[in-house]
């Protein structure tokens, strides 16, 4: 059997990639039924291998669960919580953190 390299479009990012002659024969050796229909970039990404595209900011962090010590609120922050130490959520760190550059140091805890 005779392939042809074939342009098809992902269905993922809308992008035009190659299904060679050799990914169809490999596709028609393995008996495979459909085309593919993601391109290579699309396909790592969805098996959440290692792709050479660079993650998305923050979104390979590790975030844990916690209880903000403020509003009690559910949040997630990007580091193991501390027993003992005060956990706050994104609104309630925000708040402090403008609080605290103009604190009094009557304030300090
Ligand atoms: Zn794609
Ligand atoms: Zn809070």
């Amino acid at each position: 059997m005779d392939f042809q390299d074939k342009v098809l479009v992902c269905r993922d990012c809308g992008k035009e990639f190659l299904f060679s002659a050799g990914e169809q024969a490999f596709y028609a050796e393995k008996g495979f039924q459909n085309e593919p229909t993601r391109c290579r970039n699309c396909r790592a990404a969805r098996k959440g291998g290692t792709s050479t595209a660079a993650p998305e900011s923050g979104a390979s962090r590790p975030l844990f669960s916690a209880v903000c010590s403020e509003c009690g609120k559910d949040t997630q922050v990007p580091f193991k919580p501390t027993a003992g130490k005060p956990v706050y959520c994104r609104d309630c760190f925000q708040k402090r953190g403008s609080r605290t550059n103009r604190r009094s140091p009557a304030y300090l805890d």
